[in-house]
C-alpha cells in the first residue's frame, strides 16, 4: 500500500497534464450523454519512490465495452489497474468505477468488479471446487446460494470436469480460466484481467477469447491488458496504449491501423508471369515493386488514400496487366503503435522518466 490517503492529492513534479494530452493521438469513442462510464480515471499519478510508474493518465470506459490496455513491459499496466482494483493507492488523481470513488468506498467498488492478476497466488494445494468455495465464502455467500454461484462458474469456464483437480495439477490455460472463474464468482459488472492471455497455448488463447466475447455479450465491461496486439485487436471495441506511463493512443483498432498510415502494401495476382508485373510495378508512378510472390508480385504504393489506390489499379488494367486479384494488406497494429511511438519521439516531446 502507498504512502497517500487520497486519489485527489497534488501530483507531483512531472510535465503537465495538458502538454502530456499533447502526446496522444485518440479518437476515444465517445461515452452517451446522461451514461455513467464503467470506469472513470482522471489525471492519475503513481510514483514509486522516484519510479513514475503512471503519469497523469485520463481515460474513460462506457459500460458494456470490451477495452485492451496495451504497452511494453514496465509501462504503468498493472499500476493502473490495481489502483482501478483498489488494491493500490493513487500518488494524485481520480478514480471511480460505476462512479464510485474507489478510495471514498473500496467495498462498494469490488462489489461491482473482479480482479484476475496475472498469477493466481499460491493455493497450490487446494482442489479447484476448494479454490472457488474458499472464495465464495470469503465473498459472503452462504448455503445453496453459494453452491450455484460456483456451478454456474464451473459450469462457464468449463472446470466442472475438474472440481476435484489440485491446483498445482492445473495446465496454464486450466488455471487461467480458474483465475476467471474466482474473479466471476459475484457476477461483477466490470472485469479487469491483468494478462489474461500470457503463456496461454493458441486453443487456450482462443478459449479465453471466446469467453471473453461472452461475458462482453452479457453486458459485461471488460478492461484487459495485453502485449498480444493482433489478439487484442479481434476482441475489443477500443484499445488504449500506454507508454512509459502516459496514454499515447486511445481509439478503435481501425482507426489505429487507418491512423498515421502513409503508404500501402498491395499482393497483386494475375494471369501471366510474375515477372510481367515486377517490370510494370518499376516503372509505374506512385508504386514501388516489394517482391514477386508466387502468383504475382507485392508492392507499394506511396500513400493511403482510396484515389490513389484506385488509379494504380487502373494503369495496371489500361497496361493491360491481366489482374485477377488486387488485395490491399491490413497494417499490423503492431506497426501502428510503433508508427505512434516514433511520431512522440520525432515531435520532440521528451518522454521523462
Ligand atoms: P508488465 O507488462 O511487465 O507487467 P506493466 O506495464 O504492468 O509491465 P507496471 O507493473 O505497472 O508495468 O510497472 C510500471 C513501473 O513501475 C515499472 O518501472 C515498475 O518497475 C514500477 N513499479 C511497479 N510496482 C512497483 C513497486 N511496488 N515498487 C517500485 N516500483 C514499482
Amino acid at each position: 500500500m502507498s504512502d497517500t490517503d487520497s486519489t485527489t492529492s497534488t501530483p507531483p513534479e512531472l510535465p503537465d497534464s495538458s502538454a502530456l494530452a499533447s502526446l496522444s493521438s485518440s479518437e476515444a469513442p465517445p461515452i452517451p450523454e446522461g451514461v455513467t462510464p464503467a470506469i472513470e480515471v482522471e489525471g492519475l499519478y503513481r510514483s514509486f519512490l522516484g519510479v513514475h510508474a503512471v503519469r497523469g493518465i485520463s481515460f474513460a470506459i462506457a459500460p458494456g465495452q470490451v477495452v485492451g490496455f496495451v504497452g511494453a513491459n514496465g509501462a504503468g499496466k498493472t499500476t493502473t489497474m490495481r489502483i482501478i482494483s483498489t488494491l493500490d493507492y493513487a500518488t494524485a488523481g481520480r478514480v471511480q468505477v460505476c462512479g464510485i470513488d474507489v478510495v471514498q468506498y473500496p467495498n462498494k467498488v469490488r462489489s461491482k468488479l473482479g480482479w484476475m492478476p496475472d498469477d493466481y497466488g499460491t493455493y497450490h494445494n487446494m482442489t479447484v471446487l476448494e479454490y472457488l468455495d474458499f472464495f465464495a465464502r470469503a465473498l459472503g455467500y452462504r448455503g445453496e446460494e453459494r453452491r450455484e454461484r460456483i456451478e454456474e462458474v464451473m459450469a462457464f469456464t468449463d472446470l466442472d470436469k475438474l472440481a476435484d483437480r489440485l491446483i498445482n495439477k492445473l495446465s496454464k490455460g486450466m488455471g487461467q480460466r480458474l483465475c476467471l472463474g474466482r474473479a466471476l464468482i459475484h457476477d461483477p459488472e466490470v472485469l479487469i484481467l491483468d494478462e489474461p492471455a500470457a503463456g496461454l497455448d493458441p486453443k487456450a488463447r482462443v478459449e479465453l477469447k471466446h469467453l471473453i466475447r461472452i461475458l462482453a455479450e452479457e453486458g459485461k465491461t471488460v478492461f484487459i491488458s495485453s502485449h498480444i496486439l493482433s489478439e487484442l485487436g479481434e476482441m475489443c471495441d477500443s484499445l488504449l496504449f500506454i507508454n512509459q506511463g502516459q496514454i499515447i493512443h486511445h481509439g478503435s483498432a481501425d482507426s489505429l491501423k487507418r491512423s498515421s498510415e502513409t503508404h500501402t502494401f498491395v499482393n497483386v495476382s494475375a494471369n501471366c508471369d510474375p515477372q510481367r508485373i515486377a517490370n510494370w510495378a518499376t516503372m509505374a508512378p506512385n508504386v514501388t515493386l516489394i517482391e514477386t510472390t508466387k502468383e504475382g508480385a507485392r508492392i507499394e504504393i506511396d500513400s493511403a488514400e482510396p484515389e490513389v489506390i484506385a488509379t494504380v489499379l487502373k494503369r495496371m488494367i489500361n497496361d493491360d496487366v491481366p489482374v485477377t486479384d488486387f488485395h490491399q494488406e491490413e497494417r499490423k497494429l503492431e506497426d501502428a503503435f510503433i508508427d505512434i511511438l516514433s511520431e512522440i519521439e520525432a515531435s520532440g516531446e521528451a518522454i521523462v522518466s
